[in-house]
C-alpha cells in the first residue's frame, strides 16, 4: 500500500468511474486530487473569452462539490503544469502522482516532463487509460501493426469488447483527504479571463450537465441512424464537449449504446457507437502517428500546391466570416462562430469546401477549427480535416468532391437550418434556397433578396473549382506512380 497521492485531473473532470482516482483511492493510504490551469496552454489561447475555459471552470466547482462531500477536496493552482506538479507533489510529500493517459504529443512531452521531475524528488508517477476505451497496442492488425483503415480497426475493437472494458472504475471506497492548500476554485478573472456566452449557447458544464445530455439523448437513440445528418434536427448527442472534458465517461456512453442493441444490430445504437470507435481510432492515430500534427497523413499529399498570396487570404477570410455565397457554407460557419459548435454533417461540408472548391491549406482550416470549436480535440479535427482534404489515413478519395449545393438540398431539404443562421434568406422560395444565385432578376425582386446585395455573390462556381482541385491533385497520383 502507497502512503499518499496525488491524482492529477486534466480532461477527466469527473469524480466517478475515473481510472486514475480509482487507481488511487484502491492503492493509497490517502488520496490529494489537482487540477492545474496550465499557462503554457492558457497563455497560447487567441483570446481571453473562451467558452472552453469558463466551461472548464464551472466544471472544477461541480467536482470540488462531489470530492468535498466525500472528505476531499480538490487544490485548483493556475500555473505552468510542469513546475507545479513536482512542487505541489513535493509539499504534499506524496508517494507518486497518478493521472489519465493524454495521447496529445504535447501532453505526452508535458507528461515525460513531470515524470522526470518527479522521478529526481523521489516521487513516483503513473498513468492510466480512461479517455479511451483501447489504446497503446490493444486493436492491431493481424500482422502486429496499428490499424490505419477504420472499418478492420472497427471489426477487431468489437471483437475485443469484454465486459472488463466497459467496468466502471470505482471512486466510491478508499480515503480521499483535504488539505490547506485547497483553497477553492479561482474565478474566471482570478486566471486573466472573461465571462462568456456559455450558458446562452446551451451549455451546461459538469457532471450534471453531461447526465441531462445523456437522459436526453437515450430517448432519442433509436433514431439516431435516420437523424443524425440533419442539422435542423435534433438528432444527435452534443455530448462532443464532455466527452473532451471529460464529465461524462466512455464506458457510460459505450453502455448505453449496447443496452440499446448496438451489438445486436439496432441500427440506432450500432450506428452511435460506431461514431465512439472513430473517437479511439483518432485518438489511436494521433498518439502512432503524430507526424500527422503538421503533415499529412499521407506524405505524397503534402505535394498538393495550395492557393497563396492575397487571393487566397481573401477566399479563406470569406469562409472564416461566412461570405462564401453558398447557404450551407455560410449558414454552418455562422453557427460555429456564434455557438462554438457546428453539426457533423456540415463540418465534412465546410471542410470539403475550403480545401476542395477553395483551394486553401486544410491546416488553416483546421486552425480556425481548434479557436471556434467548444468540443475541439487536436486527434477527432485533425482526423476531420485530413479525411474530409484526402490526406488522411482512411480518408475519402481526392476525386470524391462534395457538391455544396447538392448537399444542402439532400440534408437540409426545406433550408429550415439554413434560415435558422441566415434569417436574410427567409423570404427566398424553397426552390432557390440553396443556391440563391439561380433566381432571375424578377424573381430576386419578388421575395426581395438581391444577389450581391443581400447576399454575397457566390466565391467561385463550384464546377470550375472542381475541375482546378482535380489538376491540384494531380500531383498525388503521379507521386503514387513514380
Ligand atoms: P454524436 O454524433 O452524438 O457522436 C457521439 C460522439 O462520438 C461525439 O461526441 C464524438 O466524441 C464522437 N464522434 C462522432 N463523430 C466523430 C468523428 N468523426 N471523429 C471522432 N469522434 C467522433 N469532434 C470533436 O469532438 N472535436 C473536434 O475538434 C472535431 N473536429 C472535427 C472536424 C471535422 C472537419 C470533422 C469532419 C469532424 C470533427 N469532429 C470533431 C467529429 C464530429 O463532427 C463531432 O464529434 C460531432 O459533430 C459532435 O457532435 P455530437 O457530440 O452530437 O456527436
Amino acid at each position: 500500500m502507497l502512503d499518499s497521492v496525488l491524482v492529477w485531473f486534466r480532461r477527466d473532470l469527473r469524480a466517478s468511474d475515473h481510472a486514475a482516482l480509482c487507481e488511487g483511492l484502491r492503492r493509497a493510504r490517502r488520496v490529494y486530487c489537482a487540477f492545474i490551469f496550465d499557462s503554457e496552454i492558457l497563455d497560447a489561447l487567441p483570446a481571453r473569452t473562451d467558452r472552453r475555459v469558463e466551461f472548464i471552470r464551472e466544471s472544477l466547482v461541480e467536482l470540488e462539490t462531489a470530492l468535498r462531500q466525500r472528505g476531499g477536496a480538490l487544490i485548483v493552482r493556475h500555473a505552468w503544469a510542469t513546475s507545479e506538479i513536482p512542487r505541489l507533489a513535493s509539499e504534499l510529500g506524496v508517494t507518486a502522482v497518478f493521472t489519465n493517459r493524454d495521447y496529445e504529443p504535447q501532453a505526452k512531452t508535458r507528461d515525460a516532463t513531470v515524470a522526470a521531475a518527479l522521478g529526481t524528488l523521489g516521487i513516483g508517477f503513473e498513468s492510466f487509460k480512461d479517455q479511451a476505451i483501447f489504446d497503446g497496442p490493444e486493436v492491431l492488425t493481424q500482422a502486429g501493426r496499428p490499424c490505419t483503415v477504420f472499418t478492420p480497426y472497427k471489426n477487431t475493437w468489437l471483437k475485443r469488447l469484454t465486459d472488463d472494458d466497459l467496468a466502471q472504475h470505482a471512486t466510491e471506497n478508499g480515503r480521499l483527504v483535504s488539505s490547506p492548500c485547497a483553497t477553492g476554485v479561482p474565478s474566471l478573472e482570478e486566471i486573466g479571463f472573461c465571462p462568456t456566452d456559455l450558458h446562452q449557447v446551451g451549455i451546461v458544464p459538469g457532471m450534471s450537465g453531461a447526465r441531462r445530455l445523456v437522459d436526453d439523448f437515450r430517448k432519442r437513440i433509436a433514431c439516431y441512424r435516420e437523424q443524425r445528418d440533419y442539422p435542423a434536427i435534433k438528432g444527435v448527442s452534443y455530448l462532443s464537449v464532455h466527452l473532451r472534458f471529460g464529465t461524462v465517461s466512455i464506458r457510460e456512453l459505450v453502455s448505453l449504446a449496447l443496452a440499446n442493441g448496438a451489438m445486436a444490430g439496432v441500427e440506432g445504437a450500432a450506428t452511435w457507437l460506431s461514431e465512439l470507435i472513430w473517437r479511439d481510432f483518432y485518438f489511436m492515430i494521433l498518439d502512432r502517428f503524430p507526424h500527422v500534427v503538421e503533415n499529412s497523413f499521407k506524405p505524397e499529399y503534402d505535394k498538393v500546391v495550395w492557393e497563396q498570396g492575397e487571393h487566397a487570404e481573401r477566399l479563406f477570410a470569406a469562409w472564416c466570416e461566412a461570405r462564401t455565397g453558398y447557404p450551407l457554407v455560410d449558414a454552418a460557419m455562422r453557427q460555429l462562430n456564434s455557438t462554438g459548435f457546428m453539426h457533423n454533417r456540415l463540418r465534412m461540408v465546410v471542410a470539403s469546401f475550403l480545401s476542395k472548391d477553395l483551394g486553401i491549406d486544410w491546416r488553416r482550416g483546421e486552425a480556425w477549427f481548434a479557436r471556434q470549436l467548444n468540443d475541439f480535440d487536436l486527434s477527432a479535427n485533425n482526423g476531420g480535416w485530413q479525411w474530409a482534404a484526402s490526406s488522411g489515413c482512411d480518408a475519402q478519395p481526392y476525386f470524391r468532391i462534395f457538391n455544396p449545393v447538392t448537399q444542402s438540398g439532400r440534408f437540409d431539404p426545406d433550408g429550415r437550418f439554413i434560415r435558422r443562421y441566415l434569417p436574410e434568406l427567409a423570404s427566398v422560395p424553397n426552390k432557390f434556397i440553396h443556391a440563391p444565385w439561380r433566381m432571375n432578376a424578377a424573381e430576386q425582386s419578388a421575395c426581395g433578396v438581391i444577389v450581391g446585395r443581400d447576399t454575397p455573390t457566390p466565391l467561385v462556381e463550384h464546377g470550375e473549382a472542381r475541375r482546378l482541385t482535380l489538376a491540384r491533385y494531380a500531383v498525388v497520383k503521379r507521386a503514387a506512380a513514380a
